[in-house]
This record gives structure tokens, C-alpha cells and sequence, in this order.
């Protein structure tokens, strides 16, 4: 079998997923991180009316420099009276710009005596005012349908009036591993020949990261007739299902035999590295997207190719990875096959240099490496890069909260 590139299998992913349409009312302060399901546009001006944008005094532009009586105080959270012509305003940041005053006068600018004040220069018109829809207009995009919903977007909701938001229902996902060889972390001895199951909570952990919500299934044999009975159990509860281990081409591999036996699979042999046995398929009428054993290689895979599907069926609309450029402070050979990528540690040193360096062995089995790294460095096919070459690095933050559009 030939090996697919990492941008065609996205592209086929892309078309192929359909982003569900189930939504919810969420209220406003609640709906961070949760995706937009509809287009909010405003529909009334912010501010409603000019504002003023410093502490200072109220004119009109035509009425100075000269010396003006002050006619009124504004404070914020008052109406203000129409200015008298001829007068000045006391004005603070946030307050009503008065019918008739068209600019702002910084008080720092002014000298005050008693009731009047002294401007000794000319003022551009509308100075320091922030004038009725100067932040929002009528009409204007809110937020597009698609966003993962922000901090700042809470405001912007909250400020145009919103108390509540349609969002997309929660995706659910079913994950589990598979091997003979694994045991729950902590809670028993691990013989020489068993290993910890490390895959299911650092899936779990990317998946509520993502927003998702995960139901743990828990480990898996290596036994046909166990995996095929809690695949019918847990397919009609779960949007999704997610495996890790199991689906190369070792004998043991039964993850595949189970979703061809009751379903379909896609397998493919991803030409990256770590990361090549990727699977997607169909089983029991439930969407299973399978990830390799060795942990990085499932990390490496969920954030590359897995977060692709889930975020184009939960309806997210992305923001691209900007990658980082940095000087690396190692040498790699080109590879001749599969696109590498590296875990390294990006940092800016001297001066502001931005040095890459490797984070730990390489291995598909280094956690160690993975949690010390903060970026994965990309080496295209039939690339070599030296010593105080410059490689692109996709940022880890980026790669956990945007998607991956292949550079
Ligand atoms: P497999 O794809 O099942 O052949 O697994 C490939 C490698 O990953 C083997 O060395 C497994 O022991 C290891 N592995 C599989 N599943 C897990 C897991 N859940 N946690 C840690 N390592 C795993
Ligand atoms: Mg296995």
C-alpha cells in the first residue's frame, strides 16, 4: 500500500465530514469555548450615542481657544441637558457627549478658575469623542457561526444585549484502548511484560482541551468477541468512537477486523512521522477514528488528522496554525518517504534569536520528549537542514486550539 500524503487525507477528511446540527441555548456567560451555531449580527449602534473618551470638558470646536463658563456636569451613567451655547461641560470618560458639544478637551489641557474654564488652543473637531457606533454599527458581523466562542467574544455577546446563544450540541466521544499488554496506571504492579496505559488519559485530556465531551470505555483486550460486545454497547451512546493500539498489520491487531466485520474502514498509511497507521472507518453505524499504540505516534495523529474530522463534525470553523520560524540548532537528514515531525523546544535567546532545539529522543514512545517540548518542527520530504538552518515550527498552544492546515 502507497503512502498518503498528510494534505490529501485532510482534504478527503474535509470533504467528506458533514458538521452535525443538533444545537442548544446556552446562556452567554456560560458558552466559552462552545461553537457558534448562528451568525450574530448587531442590530443597534455601539455606543448608542457620542461618548466622551477622556475626563475633560465638553465644546463645541468653534468656541475655542477663549474661556467658556462651565453649564453642567456629566457623570457617567447620566443623561446629559443640551449644551448651552457659548458654555462648556464637565465631562468624564464614559459620559454622554452633550447635543450641541462636538469635541472633548483633555482636562489636562485646560486651566479651570471657579465656574469657568480657559482653553488656550484650538481643538480638532470631535476629539476624544467616541461617536454613536464607532465600535459596533447596525448590521455588522458579531461573530460568524463556526467561532469557538472567546473570552472577548462573551463580552461582545454580552455588551449588544445577548443573555443567551445558540451553540452546537457537545460532541460525545467513546475512547478506549486496546492491548493484552496494558493496565490502569497506579493500581496494581506492572509485570516486565505489561505497560501503563498512558493513551486514554492524554486522550481524554486533548479531547476535553478541545471541548468535546468524552465517555471513558475503558481498556480493551485482544479478544475479538470482548471488543465487538462493548462496540454494540457504547456505539449507539457515543457521536463518535475513538480507539488507540490495534490497528496496524500485527496479529493482534483487532481493532480492524472488528470495524471490517461490522462495518467499514478506511486505513491509512499516512506518510508522516510519527503517525503512519491512521484508520477511519464505520462500525455499528458509529463513526471510529483509530490512532496508532505508541503514544506520541496517537498525540501526533489526533492533532494532526483526528482534531480535523472532529472539529469539521462538531461545525468548528478553524483559524489556521501560524507556524513560528526559528534557527535550528541541530542537523537532520532529509527524509525520503514520510514528513517528519520533530518535537523541539522553541525559545528566543541572545538578542531575540528564536533557537529550535530537539525535545528528547524522537521516539514514538517519548512522552518525556513530548511533554518537554512546546513546538513540532516540520521536515518536509527530501529536506536536510543543518546547524543554524531555519525550519518552520507549528506552535503546540496552536496546534491544541486552531486547526492544521498543512504548510
Ligand atoms: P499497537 O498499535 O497496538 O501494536 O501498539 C504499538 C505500541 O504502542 C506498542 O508498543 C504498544 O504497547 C504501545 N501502546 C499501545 N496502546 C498503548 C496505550 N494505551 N498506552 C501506551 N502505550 C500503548
Ligand atoms: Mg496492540
Amino acid at each position: 500500500m502507497s503512502l498518503l500524503p498528510l494534505d490529501q487525507g485532510l482534504a478527503q477528511i474535509r470533504a467528506s465530514v458533514d458538521a452535525i446540527s443538533d444545537t442548544e441555548i446556552c446562556d452567554v456567560s456560560d458558552a466559552a469555548g462552545r461553537v457558534l451555531a448562528q451568525d450574530v449580527i448587531a442590530n443597534a449602534p455601539v455606543p448608542p450615542v457620542a461618548k466622551s473618551a477622556m475626563d475633560g470638558y465638553a465644546v463645541l470646536a468653534d468656541d475655542v481657544p477663549g474661556t467658556l463658563r462651565v453649564s453642567q456636569q456629566v457623570f457617567a451613567g447620566y443623561a446629559a441637558e443640551p449644551l448651552l451655547p457659548g458654555t462648556c461641560a464637565r465631562i468624564y470618560t464614559g459620559s454622554v457627549l452633550p447635543s450641541g458639544a462636538d469635541t472633548v478637551i483633555m482636562q489636562e489641557d485646560v486651566e479651570r478658575h471657579g465656574d469657568n474654564v480657559a482653553f488656550s488652543a484650538t481643538a480638532e473637531r470631535g476629539n476624544n469623542v467616541r461617536s454613536a457606533g464607532c465600535d459596533i454599527a447596525p448590521g455588522d458581523f458579531v461573530a460568524r457561526a463556526g467561532k469557538v466562542l472567546t473570552a472577548a467574544d462573551i463580552a461582545l455577546l454580552s455588551l449588544i444585549g445577548k443573555s443567551t446563544v445558540t451553540v452546537k450540541r457537545r460532541l460525545v466521544i467513546g475512547v478506549f484502548s486496546t492491548g493484552d499488554e496494558l493496565v490502569i496506571s497506579g493500581t496494581q504492579p506492572v509485570s516486565d511484560w505489561q505497560l501503563v496505559d498512558s493513551n486514554r488519559p492524554q486522550i481524554k485530556a486533548l479531547l476535553n482541551h478541545m471541548g468535546f465531551e468524552v465517555v471513558d470505555l475503558g481498556i480493551q483486550r485482544d479478544d475479538k468477541t470482548i471488543l465487538e460486545k462493548t462496540m454494540t454497547a457504547a456505539a449507539p451512546t457515543v457521536d463518535i468512537l475513538m480507539s488507540s493500539g490495534g490497528v496496524s498489520v500485527g496479529d493482534a491487531d483487532i481493532v480492524r477486523d472488528v470495524i471490517e466485520a461490522n462495518g467499514s474502514l478506511d486505513f491509512w498509511r499516512l506518510a508522516i512521522k510519527p503517525g503512519k497507521p491512521v484508520a477511519i472507518g464505520k462500525v455499528f453505524d458509529t463513526p471510529i477514528l483509530c490512532l496508532p499504540g505508541n503514544p506520541v505516534s496517537a498525540w501526533m495523529t489526533l492533532l494532526l488528522v483526528s482534531k480535523v474530522y472532529l472539529q469539521k463534525r462538531q461545525g468548528i470553523d478553524s483559524e489556521p496554525i501560524i507556524p513560528v520560524i526559528g534557527v535550528a540548532d541541530f542537523s537532520v537528514a532529509a527524509p525520503t518517504k514520510r514528513q517528519e515531525f520533530l518535537r523541539v523546544a522553541v525559545a528566543v535567546v541572545n538578542g531575540g534569536q528564536t533557537t529550535i532545539s530537539l525535545a528528547g529522543n524522537q521516539f514514538s514512545s517519548d512522552s518525556l520528549g513530548l511533554a518537554q517540548a512546546n513546538g513540532v518542527a516540520i521536515v518536509p520530504i527530501g529536506r536536510a537542514f543543518e546547524i543554524g538552518d531555519e525550519m518552520q515550527v507549528l506552535p503546540i498552544s496552536q496546534l491544541m486550539d486552531s486547526g492544521y492546515h498543512a504548510v
